[in-house]
């Protein structure tokens, strides 16, 4: 008998650590790790490209039709992003990706436009989806539902390293600005505002090491499995 699938949803604030978290849990289960805010970076990237305000819901809405979004798995399980063929999956890591991508995802075409993409991932493989409405809205009825938070200011500071590992000099107080910034956009839109479901299992990792984050993730999959 096929074995039952399992999902995972993970919800929270960028910088959390969700995608490094949900990849290391994923692998340590077999599942497929499904990176949702990329997807809609791959959307604020094609805003970007085709000059279009990424704040006007008829400009996006126009150009959805004629985006052709897919993602693959690399060999070490990185997910890639293609925009229209082009493999974009470092063109959408930047500041600048990331105010449009948290731009576009404001906008409901676009959350509808998304939707059928990322729950078909959970119909036919086992994932831990990380995002921002995985629990309240892709996958309410996941098996499991974390909301995975730190302090602003940890949270920051991890970006900061991120960043500057591949070269960006941005400062702390501009990751910080740009990080508050995103979260106030990302919480008091009225599309899929982010949330915690009521039935997820809060998880503050301001304290916590990149390791232990992952064990507690990782107990609580094998705690509901
Ligand atoms: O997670 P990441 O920072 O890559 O996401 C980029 C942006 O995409 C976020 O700021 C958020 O606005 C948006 N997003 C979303 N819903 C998701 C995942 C990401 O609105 N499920």
């Amino acid at each position: 008998m096929a074995e039952r699938l399992f999902s995972v949803a993970i919800d929270g604030p960028s910088g959390a650590g969700k995608s490094t978290i949900a990849k290391a849990a994923a692998a340590r289960f077999g599942f497929i790790y499904v990176d949702t805010g990329a997807i809609y970076r791959t959307v604020g990237l094609a805003a970007r490209r085709a000059d279009a305000d990424p704040h006007s819901e008829a400009a996006v809405a126009a150009l959805l039709p004629g985006l052709d979004i897919r993602f693959d798995y690399g060999p070490d399980g990185t997910q890639r992003m293609y925009l229209n063929g082009e493999d974009v999956s470092a063109a959408i890591r930047t500041p600048e990706a990331s105010m449009y991508a948290s731009a576009v995802s404001a906008i409901p075409a676009v959350r509808a436009f998304l939707l059928d993409m990322q729950r078909d991932m959970a119909r036919t493989h086992s994932v831990v989806m990380d995002g921002r409405d995985i629990g309240t809205v892709v996958l309410p009825g996941a098996d499991l539902k974390i909301f995975l938070t730190a302090s602003l200011q940890a949270r920051a500071k991890r970006r900061l390293a991120e960043l500057a590992a591949k070269g960006d000099p941005s400062t702390l107080e501009e990751v910080t600005a740009d990080m508050a910034r995103r979260d106030e956009q990302d919480s008091n839109r009225a599309a899929a505002p982010l949330k915690a479901a009521p039935d997820a299992v809060l998880l503050d990792t301001s304290e916590l090491t990149l390791n232990e984050s992952i064990d507690a993730v990782c107990a609580l999959v094998e705690g509901r499995r």
